[in-house]
């Protein structure tokens, strides 16, 4: 497929846009130069990544602004809804469905600057932020204090607190902590019309729908998050690693389905196929290797624990000790070798979905079989790692040499969607719809839902200024 591109755009934004909004955030914090429009025209989309190592530019954006505060935002919204030229929010550009891609002539509306840690809250054990903070500062900054967020994605460098609100981001901890939506409070979001919202911080509240619902997980195309209060946890006092070795993917997902039915709270478990954890723990090899840490208050982690060794032992389990623990705790932020592989021809991507325990080991099962099944694969693994009393997201990675790069690409993403939607699970866990992942939208929402986001999304943005083609509207 190829993306439109757009190889320069310079000159083609109406001259009363550009002028104002330079007089808006300053001369310097507008560019329109080859080297920052090429830098800001993707993400990590990596379909995206495999057009541009041969030169092909899945989009320019016509301009980079980098705002400094929400006042600015609010008028830059302002003039391009004036202009009628569209927006597209970018945080750490490390989404991978390609949602931060300045489709569309979009200018990009660069977050980072907007980085500073607001206000700690000891008492109430919240902080607030402004949303373009990186998420290793944001954290660097609390553990300073003797806090963590409790959310640490891989990509805990690249990504920014207002890109993991707009994807409804998942850290490596979540089973303990939660997920994004879990940790945030309150937030301060400029709207398509240029007005502020503020979602004032309450631990919960009965008002209606939640609004904060509409900006987590609206992916920059309902407004723009410029701040946000969220919820911190004292550093823990003990941290407990164990791993078992399990005799099959089943075997491991009834133990922690199990583990989970009575109120035991790990924060990281991540149960990896044998082809994973042959890549992962050479030394063990062609195992079901699952892996947990309990962290916390001292009395508590060490039940914690013992609740999982019993589980696990009853259940067969193996213990493989901490090593396990330790390695992939080194190796937790790698990204690996997909984009290198891209180079010499390779098509390389990861796929998350969700179902509940009742399907999660067969969803597994069908996900590995129709994606092997497509022409041109390698090698597809997967690792389950992020749980719930409920269920699991299943996270599997691909790799090919396909004859047809884009055919290769859509069939294996077109297997991987039909076999969750089979086992009753939901196309994305984490990272979110994008632009890639529009085309199956629909058989996730079903035709009343999808309208029911286009009903919203043409009442607060009816001219489609913000992140045009991505999630709802518009389209390859
Ligand atoms: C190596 C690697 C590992 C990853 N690991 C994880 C993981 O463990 N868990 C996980 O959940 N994801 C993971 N991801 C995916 C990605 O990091 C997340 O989706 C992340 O939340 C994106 O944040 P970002 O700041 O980079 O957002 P971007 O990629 O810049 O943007 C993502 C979307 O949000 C919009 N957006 C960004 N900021 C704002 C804002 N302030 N207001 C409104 N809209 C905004 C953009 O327009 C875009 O649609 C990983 C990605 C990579 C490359």
């Amino acid at each position: 497929m190829k993306v439109k591109t757009y190889m320069s755009q310079e000159g083609i934004l109406p001259g009363g846009f550009v002028e104002r909004v330079r007089r808006i955030v300053g001369g310097e914090h507008f560019s329109q130069q080859e080297s920052d429009l090429i830098s800001y025209s993707l993400d990590y989309w990596l379909y995206g990544v495999f057009l541009s190592q041969k030169g092909d530019l899945p989009a320019l954006p016509s301009a980079v602004i980098s705002p400094a505060s929400a006042a600015q935002i609010q008028e830059i919204i302002r003039c391009a809804g004036e202009y009628k030229v569209p927006i597209t929010p970018f945080g750490g550009g490390s989404g991978v469905l390609g949602g931060a891609i300045p489709l569309n002539g979009s200018i990009i509306l660069n977050l980072q600057r907007m980085n500073r840690f607001l206000n700690l809250d000891e008492a109430s054990l919240v902080a607030e932020l402004e949303a373009g903070i990186m998420g290793a500062n944001l954290e660097l900054e609390l553990n300073r204090r003797g806090y963590s967020a409790g959310n640490i994605p891989q990509s805990l460098y690249c990504s920014t607190l207002g890109g993991w609100i707009s994807t409804r981001a998942a850290g490596q901890f979540s089973t303990k902590y939660g997920k994004i939506e879990d940790m945030v409070l309150g937030m301060e979001v400029v709207l398509p019309d240029g007005n502020l919202l503020n979602i004032k911080p309450v631990p919960r509240r009965s008002v209606g729908p939640s609004l904060k619902d509409l900006f987590l997980g609206g992916e920059g195309t309902l407004g723009i998050v410029t701040r946000a209060t969220i919820s911190i946890h004292p550093l823990p006092r003990l941290t407990i690693k164990q791993s078992f070795i399990f005799s099959s993917i089943e075997v491991a997902v009834e133990v922690v389905r199990q583990i989970l039915r009575v109120e035991a709270r790990p924060a990281v478990v991540r149960i990896f196929d044998e082809a994973e954890s042959e890549r992962y723990f050479p030394r063990i090899g062609r195992k079901v290797v699952t892996i947990f840490i309990s962290e916390g208050e001292t009395e508590y982690t060490a039940l914690d624990a013992r609740v999982i060794r019993r589980i696990s032992r009853e259940k067969g389990g193996k213990s493989s000790g901490e090593e396990p623990v330790n390695i992939w705790l080194q190796k937790r932020f790698d990204i690996g070798l997909g984009p290198v592989l891209m180079q010499y021809g390779g098509i390389v991507d990861t796929v998350e979905v969700s179902a509940l325990f009742k399907d999660a080991a067969r969803l597994y099962r069908d996900m590995v079989a129709a994606m092997k099944a497509v022409e041109g694969t390698l090698e597809v693994s997967g690792h389950y790692s992020h749980f719930y009393r409920e269920g699991a997201c299943l996270y599997i990675t691909f790799a090919g040499v396909p004859k047809d790069p884009l055919r290769y690409y859509q069939d294996t993403w077109d297997a991987a969607m039909k076999a969750t939607l089979q086992n009753n699970g939901s196309i994305s866990h984490h990272h979110g719809i994008g632009f890639w992942r529009m085309q199956y939208l629909e058989q996730e929402l079903g035709s009343s839902g999808v309208r029911l986001l286009k009903s919203i999304k043409s009442a607060l943005d009816p001219e489609g200024i913000l992140n045009r083609g991505k999630l709802i509207d518009g389209g390859r």
